[in-house]
């Protein structure tokens, strides 16, 4: 990269190593760009997820990156679907579209993606403030407790649910929207009956607003999603507790524990997050977020598009937030439609066949299960989002496109 007066130049600056920093990096790379991928962890970095990626994903990873190797995968290296569980103990097992998914160890996968876009890797260096100039952006980062100023024609968020690059551009979106804090906790195994090549989720209204587990090697993951402000112990103890005895899951105390923000609910409500002039944002920072909190597989293709927009607007002198807003109604549809009622009651918006996993239920069964849901549904209540939601799927489905007028 050029160096002039101690600022660092480059065609294009991607805040954030993860999946969507990497598919960005890719086509700004294979365009030619000078690219720069600034990540504030040292990589390879630990990040918090399950690492179940979806079949959409796993074809983004191969037709992008090429052949996953063994080294970027947790054990067990698949996961053949998800199990919906129900307080009237009755599940539903769906398994994936076109077979088992990659079990992603992100702390490896991420780097080897990263690695593999051909832009250069500045880690260790955390992005701190941007200003947007009208034909760059200059953007200041901390190294090893130094300054370093860098400028570039684009700037990318792609710095995950918290993006410090959407606080610097709309400094009181994070009072705007709820946030949410998920845990996991991991545990030797005792006894688990819960089928281990499977993800579990359970529709429980009293277990907490998300609540997982799976397995890890030879531990079992407990997970439980909340509103800020609860408390994780206690929601994870009364987890612990069900699984035990609902589902006969008995396990070790806790080995590890961590937990971290979501930005849950842009997706739902279509109130993604674009950027300003030269600053985009994608990923899950835009607020990417399939359902069962499926985020790899929208952060690559997001990102992917955030970099072909960036490629667009150089190539034909446009406004970079005109063509990227264009191109990104594509992934909003994919998206958005995973939540919207009318796409899920009428069409087959997800990569696992829910309504025919209930056709193994007798009628009665599945009438309880519909009702479990609908008890479940509620605890969002007091989030207002279910006009929200009515309200862009008829826009959806009279326009073939959701709202743009409710994006920042
Ligand atoms: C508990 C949990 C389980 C999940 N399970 C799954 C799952 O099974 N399947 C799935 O598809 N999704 C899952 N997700 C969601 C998924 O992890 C995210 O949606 C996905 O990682 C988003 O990718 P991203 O590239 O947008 O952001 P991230 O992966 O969050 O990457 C953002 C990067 O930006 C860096 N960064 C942040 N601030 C700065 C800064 N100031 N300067 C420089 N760098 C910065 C961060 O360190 C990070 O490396 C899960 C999430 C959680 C929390």
């Amino acid at each position: 990269m050029s160096s002039t007066n101690n600022i660092i130049n480059a065609d294009a600056i991607i805040v954030g190593a993860g999946l969507s920093g990497a598919a960005c990096a890719k086509r700004l790379a294979d365009a030619g760009f000078k690219t720069i991928i600034m990540e504030k962890k040292s990589l390879p970095r630990h990040k918090i997820c399950s690492g179940i990626l979806s079949p959409r994903g796993h074809r983004f990873l191969i037709e992008n990156f090429g052949p996953l190797p063994r080294g970027i995968l947790h054990k067990p290296t698949f996961c053949k679907g998800v199990n919906f569980h129900f307080p009237s103990m009755l599940s539903v097992s769906m398994a994936f579209h076109h077979g088992a998914t990659p079990h992603l160890h992100r702390k490896y996968s991420d780097f080897w993606a990263v690695k593999r876009s051909g832009a250069e890797i500045h880690d260790n260096t955390k992005f701190t403030e941007l200003k947007d100039q009208g034909r760059y952006v200059d953007l200041s980062a901390q190294k090893n407790g130094e300054k370093i100023r860098y400028r570039a024609r684009y700037v990318i968020g792609a710095d995950g649910p918290n993006s410090p690059v959407t606080r610097s551009i709309y400094p009181s979106y994070p009072k705007q929207i709820p946030w949410f804090i998920v845990g996991q906790k991991f545990h030797e195994i005792i006894e688990c009956p819960l089928d281990d090549e499977y993800f579990h989720f359970w529709f429980h209204p009293d277990l907490g607003h998300y609540t997982w587990s799976h397995a890890r090697g030879d531990k079992q993951i407990v997970g439980v999603g909340f509103r800020r402000g609860d408390n994780f112990n206690k929601r994870h103890q009364g987890v612990m507790d069900y699984l035990e005895e609902k589902h006969g899951v008995r396990l070790k105390p806790t080995e590890e524990s961590e937990a971290c923000p979501e930005n849950f609910g842009p997706s739902l409500i279509n109130r993604y997050i674009f950027g300003k002039g030269n600053v985009l944002v994608t990923g899950q920072a835009a607020g990417f977020l399939n359902m069962m909190a499926e985020g790899m597989s929208c952060a690559l293709h997001s990102g992917a598009i955030a970099g072909e927009a960036a490629v667009e607007s150089f190539r034909y002198n446009m406004p970079v937030q005109q063509v990227y807003r264009t191109m990104i109604h594509s992934e909003v549809r994919r998206c958005s439609d995973q939540w919207n009622p009318l796409k899920i009651i009428f069409g087959h918006p997800h990569e696992a066949d829910f309504w025919a996993a209930m056709k193994e239920h007798p009628v009665r069964d599945r009438i309880i299960i519909l009702k479990d849901i609908c008890n479940f549904i509620k605890i969002y209540a007091p989030l207002k989002w279910g006009r929200q939601i009515v309200w862009q799927a008829i826009c959806r489905e009279l326009r073939n496109k959701y709202l743009t007028s409710t994006w920042y």
